[in-house]
């Protein structure tokens, strides 16, 4: 492993000098809390605001105070977008989302340095609401500006019984040009997104970034084993109709399943079991638990869901046990654009990395941003592959060659479009 070059190095120290300017953006002094249109998320904005006007750009704030930083020298009239968020969950890391905005202002900057020649406008994008902690909403800014919601969100109250249009109006953000928020799928080349992976992967194969390709579909379902409750002196083993031993089983099934399709990047987790009665001398009667279940492509999480169709009427048929199964939630795999992935791809060997295709098992604004154009992303290895957690952390380094690979898929995605347009 060589070191990296100078710009590397210099992209990444800047990077964390931003990163920790908006740690210091925080409801409690030793945890990081930056709930949408609080207080602190003014202080954030305000920061990340003066940074994207000394890169060169035009900011503006939109209805739902999503800050929108615009550059475009040549007067290009199509945009790439490039962002992330700026809020944060409850004792939250210091990079998810804040690096993906931090990198698209420091790739404009240098972008302008160089004065690199684009044929488009770049905007770089901070959401103030992705984690969807204050408000019922998921993927919030990201979903408006693709024209997902309607202005009926700005009646959605926080635990406070404070409405986001009264949240929206004190942040100094104007609700009232929510009709203006949507951007026109005609106007978008694409839209990119620089993100620590969340995940232990890329740190285990030994990559310091990668080329999404997909952002895995998911399905959450319940399944209810019931059984019959006994003594649990009385009742001799081959007559019992257990509902937790069931639902073990059932378990342990699903986790082969997943096992087995890892050509499919398929994960499956039971985050959720209550059993009834609940007593330690009564055998449980009643066992509900969740499902959650991922793939990188859809039909092999729909043939997954199918086969655990199966799994429940076998074990069913063989304890004697009644076995139901509800799908509560599903969302579709959102692919990422394969010329992009290619383009991202070509960047990141130019500074001279082993370009790594990897799918997002989290969720990600890109997935509202694909409704409306081209997606791509850029994964940034994390140490340990935790997230959504104090001790997440993403190197200098690291952090230097992605906000280098996101220049160089612009350079890229430039020469392309001029070439083709
Ligand atoms: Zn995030």
């Amino acid at each position: 492993v060589t070191s990296p070059d100078p710009d590397i190095v210099e992209f990444g120290r800047k990077a964390e000098t931003l990163i920790q300017a908006l740690a210091d953006c925080s409801e409690e002094p030793t945890r990081l809390i930056r709930k949408f249109l609080s207080p602190e998320h003014r202080r954030a904005a305000d920061l990340v605001q003066a940074w994207m006007s000394d890169a060169g750009m035009t900011v503006t704030q939109d209805a739902l105070a999503t800050l929108r930083g615009h550059y475009n020298p040549s007067n290009a009239s199509k945009l790439v977008l490039c962002g992330s968020h700026i809020d944060t969950v409850i004792d939250a890391g210091r990079y998810d989302g804040n690096f993906g905005v931090v990198a698209g202002i420091l790739a404009v900057d240098e972008i302008r340095r160089r004065g690199i020649d684009l044929p488009f406008g770049l905007e770089i994008l901070a959401f103030g609401d992705e984690e969807g902690v204050r408000f019922p909403t998921t993927l919030g800014s990201s979903s408006a500006i693709a024209g997902l919601v309607n202005d009926e969100v700005l009646s959605l109250v926080d635990d406070d019984g404070i409405s986001m249009r009264q949240a929206l109006m004190e942040f100094g953000a104007d609700p009232s040009a929510f009709r203006n928020i949507v951007y026109r799928p005609e106007d978008l080349l694409a839209y990119l997104e620089v993100h620590i992976e969340q995940g232990p992967v890329l740190e285990a194969q030994g990559y310091p970034v990668g080329v999404v390709t997909s952002i895995a579909g998911h399905a959450r379902h319940m399944i209810t084993v019931k059984g019959v409750a006994g003594h649990a002196g009385t009742v001799p083993m081959t007559l019992r109709r257990d509902a937790l031993t069931a639902a073990s089983k059932i378990i342990l099934d699903i986790e082969q399943l997943a096992r087995d399709n890892q050509a499919h990047a398929m994960v499956a987790t039971i985050g959720r079991l209550e059993l009834l009665p609940g007593a330690s001398n009564v055998i449980p009667n009643e066992v509900t638990f969740s499902v959650d279940l991922r793939a990188a492509s859809d039909a092999p999480r729909i043939a997954a869901t199918a086969e655990i169709e199966r799994i429940c009427a076998q074990i069913e048929a063989n304890r004697g046990v009644q076995v139901t199964l509800a799908q509560d939630h599903a969302g579709d795999t959102t692919a990422c654009s394969e010329p992009i992935q290619d383009h991202i791809a070509g960047a990141i060997s130019d500074i001279g990395l082993t370009p790594f295709r990897l799918p997002s098992g989290a969720g990600h604004d890109g997935q509202s941003l694909a409704k409306i154009t081209d997606i791509g992303m850029i994964f940034v290895r994390c140490r340990d592959g935790i997230s959504h957690n104090p001790a997440e952390h993403a190197s200098m380094d690291d952090m230097g060659y992605a906000v280098a690979a996101l220049v160089g898929t612009l350079e890229r995605m430039g020469r392309h479009y001029s070439a083709s347009s």
